[in-house]
């Protein structure tokens, strides 16, 4: 059995997704901006109507989708064409520690060309304080980035907040909903989201196709392209359009405005029964990020003395998580978002994240469950830490000799 539970990582591709797609890649050929034969404008006619798709599960105008290759392109063209359209008006932009990568690693860039960023700490829970993001606008800031759900912790922020904050000083407010799109509500126009960047690949359809919603009424907001070339998108991104992907894309959208609620109904019951039994069934562990607010599938734990790395390797490969460690080129680094949460290095790289998804099954998380408790027991049967601990030694007063 192998059992898949990195749903936020990417998610398979529904199969009903495949078959709408697999005309487009040899039927109809054509190239959505071919004006002047029918294979064109069959192509076109398949993005059109994925268009109208995705502008559905949103609950937004179709020509305020911008096709792009996924969520971190979607990402780049919100925050830097933001700031190159509005640079006249401020050059400060506020985003959260606990962003991803595609955000973080933006923003950083754009200090290079005189960018002024803030980044907003989180509390133990993930939530931002909204008393801090007011009170971190000033006259020259231009944008506020907030994810909407994180994909480490699953924890959700609080959007209508944010959004009203951002009306009342007249801030454009961008938000990285990469998790959250078809798998909760997310109506960018009632939260007062004006910039929202998602991907396909998260929400059951294929890699390498993602989008960008940009607000076209009140406000009217601009971004300035990043790339040059025919046009295409409303001259916001140029390049011949990935016509099978975003059929995929839109049939992905469709599944997922009509599935979602059934989905994650279903889903966070198969969650918090994954999480009651190990909690249960194991001592000391902790579950990181606010248990309220957060989305439906997933679930991030700490096993106090126990390595995530060397767990996973209990399972054989034959259950795919995710651990609380990221591999930099020398080194084992604890995720800088469960860092931010206030977990020391020790109880980040002892977490693991769950992330179910449509896909998983009842016996699938059962086998997940055994094979946790199994591998859970056998690294502390294996572990002078966990032996001491267990003897009453605290640990925080242990003086380590330096060999
Ligand atoms: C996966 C992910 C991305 C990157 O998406 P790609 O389509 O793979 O570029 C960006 N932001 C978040 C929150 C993600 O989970």
């Amino acid at each position: 059995m192998r059992v898949y539970l990195d749903n936020n990582s990417t998610t398979p591709c529904d199969p009903r997704v495949v078959d709408t797609m697999v005309p487009y890649f040899y039927q109809k050929p054509g190239n959505s901006a071919s004006r002047n034969h029918p294979f064109g404008w069959e192509a076109e006619e398949g993005v059109d109507y994925a268009r109208e798709q995705i502008a559905a599960l949103l609950k937004v105008d179709p020509k305020e989708i911008i096709f792009t290759s996924g969520a971190t392109e979607s990402d780049n063209l919100a925050i830097k064409g933001v700031f190159e359209m509005y640079r006249s008006k401020g050059n400060h932009i506020i985003t959260v520690t606990t962003e991803h990568k595609a955000v973080l690693d933006t923003c950083d860039k754009l200090t290079e060309a005189g960018a002024e960023i803030t980044y907003l700490k989180v509390a133990e829970d993930g939530l931002i304080d909204l008393a801090e993001l007011e009170a971190a606008i000033k006259s020259t800031t231009i944008l506020v980035s907030v994810m909407w759900a994180n994909n480490e912790t699953g924890v959700i922020q609080p959007m209508k907040e944010i959004g009203d904050i951002c009306e009342k000083h007249g801030v454009l407010f961008m938000s990285d909903a990469t998790q959250a799109v078809g798998k909760i509500p997310t109506y960018p126009k009632e939260i007062g989201v004006h910039l929202l960047a998602f991907t396909s690949h998260k929400m059951y359809g294929p890699k390498g196709v993602g989008a960008l919603y940009v607000s076209r009424k009140s406000p009217r907001v601009k971004v300035t392209a990043q790339m040059d070339g025919g046009g295409h998108e409303r001259g916001m991104r140029s390049g011949t359009l990935n016509v099978p992907g975003i059929v995929g894309f839109g049939k992905a959208a469709e599944i997922a405005r009509l599935e979602m609620h059934a989905d994650a109904e279903r889903l966070s019951k198969l969650r918090d029964r994954l999480e009651r039994e190990l909690t249960s069934r194991l001592e000391e562990c902790y579950i990181n990020g606010n248990v309220d607010h957060r989305m439906p599938h997933v679930t991030n734990i700490s096993f106090k003395h126990v390595e995530g790395e060397g767990l996973m390797m209990t399972f054989n490969q034959n259950i795919a998580v995710s651990s609380g460690s990221a591999c930099t080129s020398a080194s084992l680094e604890p995720s800088y978002v469960l860092v931010a949460l206030g977990l020391g290095d020790d109880l980040a790289h002892s977490s693991i994240r769950f992330s179910l998804g449509r896909f998983t099954t009842d016996e699938e998380v059962d086998f997940a469950v055994e094979k946790l408790v199994a591998g859970v027991n056998h690294m502390r049967d294996l572990s002078p830490i966990w032996e001491m601990y267990k003897e009453g030694v605290d640990l925080s007063n242990v003086q380590w000799s330096e060999h």
